[in-house]
């Protein structure tokens, strides 16, 4: 038994560390319409909500993307695809 789980098992004398996991979060995104981190459905689009009082015009929208951000993206992809032909 390492001093870990020495600690674990006092912490967790009933062993439920490790048992429940929290659930899942959904996919979350920051909406350039209203700049609030906003969760994404399953088709990477913002769910309905509001900027204030109004509903947002970012409802329904995907994502905007920084250039620069898609940019590296896509230099680490290939980057990736020629690290793998090497191989
Ligand atoms: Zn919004």
């Amino acid at each position: 038994m390492t001093a870990l789980d020495r600690l674990l098992a006092e912490a967790h004398p009933d062993g439920t560390f490790g048992g429940s996991r929290p659930a899942p979060q959904p996919a979350r995104s920051t909406c350039a319409w209203c700049g609030h981190s906003r969760a994404l459905t399953d088709a990477g689009r913002f769910w309905p909500h509001r900027k204030g009082d109004d509903p947002c015009p970012g409802s329904g929208r995907r994502p905007r993307t920084h250039p620069a951000t898609a940019a590296r993206h896509r230099a680490a992809l290939l980057a990736d695809l020629r690290t793998r032909k090497a191989a």
